[in-house]
């Protein structure tokens, strides 16, 4: 789950990192409200879950409470990378001297948190990673032992912060490592971490992303979850428990099991096809639940057929047969199907499939193969 730049500086100042006093507003009105308040000087923030808003026009520096009014107006009504701008973030303006990067994230390849942070921080830290790899640092924190006191002064002295700002650089890495622990996040990153003129160190923009898997137990999290942002598909998904990601292929894929899925997407490419989705409905799935699942594939107009390859274990294939029936019902696809059933009551699955016209399989690869010539006949 992706937070929103306000949403992600709430956290870090629970944290004690500084960030710059501000509100979030919805109309151009209260922005204006919020710029009185704060004495004139604000910096106007499309708050939308895309980043390199600022090159997008979708951040700008007011120098008193009429012209914020003015810049709200204006940014509320844009479009940034195809997402609508609904809310924005009023904050103080600071006046800066110097923009540095700093994040954790997982790293995979090392099992651990990594603490990441260039000097070259501002608007393009993708292009310094690219071009000057050199200029970023990065230290492993081991998540049993925390942050040490010590890792913080490294990664200040690497990146050549003079020392009148190490103290307060240490207590920022501290709270940015327990926002990202705390919060169960695979990001917390703050770019800029500016160097104002009046000598602090602040917070000027924050990004999180909050792992998912670990949504039970960050219950207060799930109310900040912005669903005008996702996409319909994803909700519906969400609300049935199915894991579901759309590619850009045109064969739709039903699978339970992320392990057959993921096969069944290497059979369909072997075969010179592209999966159109990523699609497990889990173990024990139910009518109901086969039949969101074939809502959810079919809504996406790319795809051209449908391959549905369930192995019965604890999920019957009678019921995903019935689910089928279900949404074939109430969505009449134009799609030609071809379903692949073998295991728990597959017998009694195929005999309720005999008379819904579906092309049916007797191995992986068969019914990859007619799912490929299908979608290219279609
Ligand atoms: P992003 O483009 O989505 O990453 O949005 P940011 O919040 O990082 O803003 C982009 C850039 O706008 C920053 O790198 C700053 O250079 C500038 N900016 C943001 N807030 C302020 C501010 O309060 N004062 C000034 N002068 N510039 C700001
Ligand atoms: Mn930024």
């Amino acid at each position: 789950m992706k937070l929103h730049e306000y949403q992600s500086k709430t956290i870090f100042a629970k944290y004690g990192v500084p960030i710059p006093k501000g509100r979030v507003a919805a109309t151009a009105l209260e922005a204006r409200h919020i710029a009185e308040e704060l004495g004139g000087r604000v910096v106007i923030k499309s708050q939308v879950l895309v980043g390199g808003r600022g090159k997008a026009g979708g951040i700008k520096v007011a120098k008193n409470a009429a012209e914020a009014e003015q810049l709200a107006q204006q940014i509320l009504s844009m479009e940034i990378k195809g997402l609508p701008v609904r809310k924005i973030l009023v904050d103080e303006a600071a006046a800066i001297e110097k923009e540095i990067y700093f994040s954790i994230t997982n790293d995979r390849a090392a099992k651990k948190p990594v603490m990441i942070a260039s000097a070259a921080g501002g608007v393009d830290i993708e292009e310094v990673a690219a071009t000057n790899p050199e200029k970023i640092i990065k230290v492993h924190i081991d998540p049993l032992l925390g942050l040490r006191d010590y890792q913080a002064r490294d990664i200040a002295a690497s990146i050549n912060l003079p020392r009148e700002y190490w103290r307060d650089f240490s207590k920022i890495a501290e709270g940015l490592w327990q926002a990202y622990r705390k919060t169960d996040a695979t990001l917390a990153e703050i770019n800029p971490l500016v160097i104002t003129e009046d000598k602090r160190l602040i917070a000027l923009d924050g990004k999180m992303l909050i792992d998912d898997n670990a949504m039970f137990r960050q219950s207060d999290l799930n109310e900040m979850r912005d669903t005008d942002e996702e996409a319909p598909a994803e909700i519906e998904a969400r609300k049935y428990g199915l894991s579901y990601i759309k590619l850009d292929g045109n064969i739709g894929c039903m699978v339970n099991g992320a392990g057959l899925a993921m096969t069944s997407m290497d059979i369909v490419k072997l075969f010179n096809g592209e999966p159109a989705n990523f699609l497990d409905i889990g173990g024990g799935a139910g009518a109901d639940k086969v039949a969101a699942a074939m809502r959810i594939i079919l809504s996406d107009s790319n795809v051209k057929a449908v391959l549905f390859n369930i192995f019965g274990g604890i999920t019957r294939c009678d019921e995903v047969a019935r689910g089928i029936l279900v949404a074939m019902d109430e969505v009449k696809p134009k799609v030609p199907m071809v379903v692949r059933l073998v295991g728990t009551n597959a017998e009694e699955g195929r005999k309720l499939l005999e008379n819904a016209k579906m092309i049916t399989a007797e191995t992986l690869a068969d019914a990859a193969q007619k799912a490929v010539q299908a979608a290219q006949q279609n």
